[in-house]
């Protein structure tokens, strides 16, 4: 709260600054400073009240605070000892930091700051270079990738960097991190049938399906948004693996709410749910809101989505299977992995369109499997419960 400018001072700035904290006493505090300071002039505000620095009266919101811009992690991606099993396979790049968004049970934004963005240059050089030194597939991640760009234009950039990558770099594969459903446009659809490398892999920050909830959570969409997007994807050609974040149990999500998102859910085009039961986070404005479900039941929802998730995803499977001996073209060899016989003679791998495979390898032949690109004659899947992934075993068949 600033007082009007100083009388005496010909240079116009407030004469005096009271905290929020002392509003209630603003009168008092003004007559005992203008009465105690009649003749003086003075050539800086005076703070009036308990606060006695300037760095107290700044707001602590974190769009006020200064944040650094994000490091682009490539240097260290390309550092990476060559023991690594991701080395020279697929490389996380962070190409934005920070969250505009506020999302009412978020605490995001207060730690890591308001949105900011490495340049579609930076970006598209650092990639070339990855792709020199071998790598196979680049992930754009980001603390909420859905604001790239806005730190320094008028709208999102997304699009313009995808086609800056696609168009530009020689890289394999490009697959891309979280996005809202009203992030996902029709050029980076377009993009995505136009060019081979854009791997068709979405994953859509969903949260729910219920417009009054996702008012609740400040989201920026609401539910006729979710299911235009859904039904948009599963009309391209080149078929995308569509994986989505949900969260059960958030406040004003009555059984009704609950049982009808369910059975919207059944009939929505998706892969594969990521849950996870609502919790609260101190300081949030969700904190604040009615219609609190209890514990127990943001569990046992989570349960019945995640049931929902593993059903549709061994459903998928089991009709692949049935149409004839299936194959999986494109799967880059990763990592070695546990696989279902306990041993660490498996190595993984994933095709463009986020189908994960199993092959079994002598542990000898890791090192010159891993980062090849092979189709896998595949026959039975595996279960995992606990992650929720449903896997192909197979055989390679192009070696
Ligand atoms: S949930 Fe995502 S979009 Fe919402 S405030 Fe958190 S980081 Fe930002």
């Amino acid at each position: 709260m600033a007082l009007g400018s100083d009388r005496k001072s010909k240079v116009d700035f407030p004469a005096a600054v009271i905290g929020n904290q002392n509003k209630d006493q603003a009168a008092k505090l003004i007559h005992a400073h203008i009465t105690s300071n009649e003749n003086s002039t003075q050539d800086v505000p005076v703070i009036l009240g308990s606060v006695s620095d300037y760095d107290e009266l700044k707001s602590r919101h974190p769009m006020d605070r200064e944040w650094a811009m994000p490091s682009s992690g490539i240097d260290e991606i390309l550092k990476l000892d060559e023991a690594s099993s991701t080395y020279r396979t697929r490389a996380f790049i962070k190409i934005q930091e920070g969250c505009n968004s506020f999302c009412t049970y978020c605490v995001i934004p207060y730690g890591r700051g308001p949105a900011r963005s490495l340049s579609i240059d930076l970006i598209v050089e650092k990639i070339e270079a990855l792709v020199k030194e071998g790598v196979q597939e680049v992930i754009l991640t980001g603390t909420n990738i859905g604001d790239y760009g806005l730190d320094w234009s008028d709208k999102l950039q997304i699009d313009e960097l995808l086609e800056a990558i696609l168009t530009k770099t020689a890289l394999p594969r490009l697959r891309i991190g979280s996005l809202d459903p009203t992030e996902i446009s029709d050029k980076m659809i377009d993009l995505m049938e136009k060019h081979e490398a854009f791997c068709p892999h979405f994953h859509v920050s969903l949260q729910h399906v219920s417009s009054p909830i996702l008012k609740l959570m400040k989201r920026k969409y609401n539910g006729e948004q979710v299911q235009a997007c859904l039904f948009k994807l599963q009309n391209m050609t080149r078929k995308p693996f569509i994986g989505m974040d949900y969260i059960t149990g958030f406040p004003g999500e009555s059984e009704a709410i609950f049982n009808e998102s369910l059975e919207l859910l059944k009939s929505l085009p998706w892969n594969r749910l990521h849950v996870f039961p609502y919790s609260e986070r101190s300081g949030t404005p969700a904190t604040k809101l009615p219609g609190v479900v209890r514990p127990e039941i943001r569990k046992e929802r989570a349960r019945i989505l995640q049931a929902l998730s593993l059903e549709r995803m061994t459903r998928g499977f089991a009709d692949v299977r049935s149409a004839g001996e299936p194959l999986v073209q494109g799967v880059l060899l990763e990592g070695n992995v546990r696989g279902p016989d306990g041993s660490r003679e498996w190595i993984s791998g994933y095709s463009k369109n986020y189908q994960r495979v199993l092959i079994p390898i002598g542990s000898s032949d890791f090192q010159t499997k891993k980062n090849r690109v092979v189709d896998v004659k595949v026959s039975r899947w595996v279960v995992d419960r606990a992650s929720g992934d449903v896997s192909w075993l197979g055989e390679t068949t192009n070696e």
